[in-house]
């Protein structure tokens, strides 16, 4: 049976039954789902920062399941890890991928009900407004699936939608990001942009989609590799893409790529934590939809953990992926969430002076969000930031060991990045590397403290201490 979002809900439900809840009741789709996962998400009382599936959201008949991707158990899951090692098997699987299966439409389950022209009308579904000052309902959650002129090659990513109609919804991307690029490139073409927003599938399809790979494309076949298996692909009705078949949702639809075909889009809650680009953007005409017999709308809370974590895992791995074909000296990466993605650890067995910043030019090539890049020695733990902290006050001096780049392509949603003109805003950003390493062999540095480990390993505590007694001497 191929995988999909049926199979991961039963197995984990199998392994965590707790970790998914279920709401009967009628919620509201204006703030209502939004405000009980984030209620939720410091609570003991539900441990493990469930996902939950609203059966009853008000005004569609469609099943929500929001928080899918909300914690790193869960996601470490989907690709049969655990947290400690979670980043290099994602890194494995990915270095791993397995090329596309078409098959017949007959055989393709998000093919089971189809609408086209006057039968289309998105709002049946129960889109989420999330976030308070989000300018209306959005599509958090879709994997944007589109065909790279120059190569015919597929590329996924993910971005925001705003419901501008029952068949019409904005499209915002990154310019930094291969969809912009196919966009422009359609433009330069003077063709329309083909698009297809594929929503709900196993957790690998939107892990995929936020893998940073070399080249335009390639993430269906990255979202096999996750898997362990072929995705089963089927031709679109109305535009000539493919799509994995086992989705829940398809919306298909032409982007025109006329500078002059826009209209305000945002604001939106995005993954600074800030309300970001309200602005002109090109919007999506649809064409058709497609779903399953009974589908589940799969949302991904903007702006909150599910946001951050999600795109956190994938941009992991795929960094440590590709920082060590330049640096096989690198041990470790994190991109803490503290640091929303745009900050990374990176720890290292220093071979030779300059390494550690070969190693941070090479990340920020993998993605362009990348800001600031810590780089310590491997006897810390990148997960740790106290340890992270510790290595910067004790082993970095800031007029040696920091360097200052401006003017780099970054994330045009963080609230600071500029224009051509300083005083413009704009997508570019000033990057650091911020070198945390001790000096290379055979230069000496003091050792760290430490109680020997082999008494700490022999002693048993829990032997020896007590409670106190009234009555007991102190002395
Ligand atoms: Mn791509």
């Amino acid at each position: 049976m191929a995988k999909d979002l049926r199979t991961y809900l039963d197995e984990l439900l199998a392994e965590h039954p707790e970790q998914l809840k279920i709401v009967e009741e009628e919620v509201d789709p204006e703030f209502e789902a939004t405000a009980i996962v984030d209620k939720i998400e410091r609570d003991e009382r539900w441990p493990g920062f469930p996902a939950v599936l609203f059966k009853n959201i008000k005004g569609s008949d469609v099943p929500l399941l929001l928080n899918l991707h909300g914690t790193y158990e869960r996601v470490a899951l989907s690709i049969g890890s655990d947290v400690a090692n979670m980043v290099p098997e994602y890194s494995r699987r990915e270095g791993s991928p397995i090329p596309t299966t078409l098959v017949e439409s007959e055989q393709a389950p998000v093919h089971e009900v189809v609408y086209t022209g006057d039968e289309i009308d998105i709002t049946r579904f129960p889109f989420l407004v999330h976030q308070e000052l989000d300018a209306g309902k959005y599509i958090t959650s879709a994997a944007s699936v589109t065909r790279d002129p120059d190569s015919g090659r597929l590329n996924s990513g993910i971005f925001r939608h705003q419901i501008q109609g029952p068949k019409q919804v904005g499209f915002m991307s990154n310019p930094a990001h291969h969809t912009s690029y196919i966009l422009r490139a359609n433009r330069d073409l003077g063709r329309k942009m083909e698009v297809a927003l594929v929503i709900g599938h196993h957790p690998a399809m939107l892990m995929s989609a936020v893998s940073k790979l070399p080249g335009i494309g390639g993430e269906l076949e990255v979202m096999g590799g996750l898997l362990g298996e072929s995705v089963e692909v089927v031709k679109c009705k109305t535009v000539d893409l493919e799509v994995p078949a086992h989705a829940e949702i398809v919306i298909e639809g032409i982007v025109d790529t006329d500078p002059e075909k826009v209209q305000n889009e945002g604001p939106f809650g995005e993954y600074p934590l800030y309300y970001t680009r309200l602005g002109p953007m090109p919007w999506l005409q649809i064409t058709a939809v497609t779903t399953r017999k009974d589908p589940i709308y799969v949302d991904v809370f903007n702006a909150h953990r599910e946001h951050l974590v999600l795109g956190a895992l994938p941009r992991m791995g795929s960094m440590f992926r590709r920082v060590r074909e330049v640096m096989p000296t690198v041990t470790a990466i994190n991109l803490p969430l503290s640091g929303i993605r745009s900050m990374a650890f990176i720890s290292m067995k220093k071979k030779v002076e300059g390494e550690p910043k070969l190693a941070a030019c090479a990340a920020f090539t993998v993605d362009p969000i990348l800001k600031h890049v810590f780089v310590v020695d491997d006897d810390i733990d990148v997960f740790n930031e106290d340890q992270v902290m510790w290595a910067f006050t004790t082993r970095f001096q800031a007029d040696r060991d920091l360097t200052i780049m401006p003017n780099f392509l970054g994330g045009h949603l963080n609230p600071v990045t500029y224009g051509w003109h300083r005083e413009e805003k704009g997508p570019q950003e000033t990057k650091l590397i911020l070198d945390c390493t001790k000096p290379a062999p055979p230069v000496t540095f003091p050792p760290a403290c430490r109680v020997p480990p082999d008494v700490v390993e022999r002693v048993q505590p829990e032997n020896l201490l007590k409670d106190y007694e009234p009555g007991m001497k102190l002395s």
